[in-house]
């Protein structure tokens, strides 16, 4: 599970070979992101779920 670099920004998962985070630029990253996950997860499903029933007329 170290194969992956978990960004302390946006807790987005990387490939362990990146020098910093692609998605904002951070360099902040962790290879222990067990614990991150499981809060990142939950909270974008939660911001995906919101988004899609306050914008039902744009639907791409
Ligand atoms: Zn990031």
């Amino acid at each position: 599970m170290t194969d992956r670099l978990a960004c302390r920004e946006c807790h987005s998962l990387h490939e362990a070979s990146v020098q910093a985070c692609p998605v904002c630029g951070s360099s902040s990253l962790s290879d222990d992101w067990a614990g991150c996950v499981i809060v990142a997860h939950p909270n974008q499903s939660d911001v995906a779920g919101a988004m899609i029933v306050t914008q039902p007329g744009h639907m791409p």
